[in-house]
């Protein structure tokens, strides 16, 4: 080897390669909805595909893209593919990727201002377009006292909301002193589980975490907050924070803000709002109901990279008064110290977040608002709600099927009433045939189906298939002769 010597790859070869690659994502987009969808290996499968150890000279790229569709591709669950109805929604789009692509071009690390202004300046920006964008409240903009700033996900954006919180309910002494107190946080038991988490990691204790009750449509009880927190303070805790949820993970379930919102304010606690698959029907004026009270919320978060066709990471994380958030997180050693954050004129969004470094997520929510436009984004939201709402009522109108819990938005809980097991069967095998993916949760103790229409290229067909499966395979498991009942327009 001499001096001269490179392994890179050189701009020409990256040009032929970034073009082989770019062929590969649009022929997988093409097809994706031919993949099963769930992936059909086990466990070690993959490992077991791959070498020993790392090579030690160079391979052809061909020879590496090749190997994914060997080796990686079966092992793949399609996130993309229009028949994915579990879990919630990942769901991309060409300008999504192709941000993605131009933000792994440009490698910047946008922790401050200084290193590198169009990082901060497009993300400040593009944060204050979602406000109007989901008409949240306009405290939430960069040009009130609050602002927004890009998260990898709402787990994180709740962890920096209750340590936050946690700061202020203790006059910002916690981080100096380590002493959290008798602090205590409520949620509901269909919170998402990033909040015991974050109750954890934040050194607050996850039984310091109160259950707040909920009702029949599984939303949080006002008045059981209330007593809960009539009652620790009694005991001498110190009430700090309340996450509602907008749209809750097992049912879509929705926590009354105006009245939880009003019981925050009296006690001064910190009103966290986690709407973080949910939040994107706000786009459309007749969805915003969702979000009445949030002008209550000091804080609130939703997920571009859940149901906006933007890829995950993205999540998009707001604050009433930033300075709470900058005094919880800001730390400033001697060599971050320039004079543009000295001179407060600039966002340094290191400590908005819990690491230093951040990537240029900005540039991908940009495209995608830039390509859809309002009206294209709206368009397909409004087309998601509909079919998921033309699901429901072919389930409601089955005599062997029942919606389990109020579908106000795209996801459908919904049960064969043969039980448990009936239920389980009929998950499994439409699983196992990769043909289409849904999870399951527990409501009343029921297991019950999720449906969730929220892929971007889902469409009418893929949910009538999809309601056409689920009835056969319910008639094997019940071992009735096979029908599928007509479908009620
Ligand atoms: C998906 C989900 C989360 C977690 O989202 P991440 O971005 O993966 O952390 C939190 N809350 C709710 C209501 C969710 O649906």
């Amino acid at each position: 080897m001499t001096a001269s010597t490179s392994y890179h790859m050189t701009p020409d070869e990256f040009r032929t390669f970034g073009y082989a690659v770019i062929d590969w994502i649009a022929d997988y987009q093409a097809r994706v909805a031919t993949l099963p969808v769930l992936s059909q290996v086990q466990p070690g499968e993959i490992r077991a595909m791959l070498p020993d150890a790392a090579p030690s000279q160079g391979e052809s790229f061909s020879d590496i893209l090749a190997d994914v569709d060997r080796i990686i591709l079966p092992g793949v669950t399609h996130w993309q593919s229009p028949n994915f109805f579990a879990y919630f929604p990942a769901n991309t789009s060409g300008p999504a990727i192709l941000g993605e692509l131009l933000s792994a071009g440009l490698g910047v690390q946008g922790m401050l201002w200084i290193t590198s202004p169009a990082c901060t300046e497009l993300e400040t920006h593009v944060m204050d377009w979602l406000v109007d964008m989901l008409a949240l409240p306009q405290k939430f903009k960069s040009t009130a006292a609050g602002g927004g700033v890009i998260q990898d996900s709402a787990s994180s954006a709740a962890l920096c909301a209750l340590l936050a919180a946690r700061e202020r309910a203790r006059q910002f002494s916690i981080n100096r002193t380590g002493e959290a107190g008798q602090l205590t946080a409520y949620a509901t038991a269909q919170t998402h589980s990033s909040i015991e988490k974050a109750m954890m990691v934040a050194g607050m204790g996850r039984e310091r975490l109160r259950l707040i009750d909920v009702d029949a449509a599984y939303a949080m009880r006002p008045d059981a907050l209330a007593a809960q927190i009539a009652h620790d303070r009694g005991a001498g805790f110190t009430p700090a924070f309340v996450c509602a949820s907008i749209g809750t993970t097992s049912s879509n379930a929705i926590d009354p803000l105006t009245a939880i919102g009003e019981i925050c304010q009296r006690e001064h606690i910190w009103l966290h709002v986690d709407a973080a698959m949910a939040g994107t029907a706000a786009l459309c004026p007749e969805f915003r109901w969702i979000h009445a009270g949030l002008e209550l919320a000091d804080s609130y978060c939703f997920n571009p990279h859940k149901w906006m066709f933007t890829n995950f990471d993205c999540d998009a994380f707001f604050v009433a008064d930033r300075k709470a958030l900058i005094d919880t997180l800001s730390i400033l050693p001697e060599y971050l110290r320039n004079e543009a954050t000295k001179s407060g004129a600039v966002i340094d969004y290191r400590d908005w977040q819990i690491s230093l470094g951040r990537r240029f997520r900005a540039l991908k929510l940009w495209f995608v608002i830039r390509h859809y436009g309002v009206e294209g984004l709206q368009h397909h939201v409004r087309e998601h709600v509909r079919l998921a709402q033309e699901f429901a009522g072919w389930v409601r109108a089955s005599q062997t099927f029942e919606v389990a819990a109020p579908a106000p938005l795209n996801l459908v809980c919904f049960r064969h009433v043969g039980g448990d097991a009936v239920n389980q069967q009929i998950m499994d095998r439409l699983n196992t045939s990769g043909d289409l993916y849904l999870t399951h949760t527990r409501l009343d103790g029921r297991l019950t189906l999720r449906l969730v229409v929220g892929q971007t290229h889902t469409r009418a067909e893929h949910v009538r298939a999809a309601w056409e499966r689920i009835q056969t395979e319910a008639a094997q498991v019940t071992n009735q002769w096979p029908f599928v009942e007509e479908i009620r327009q």
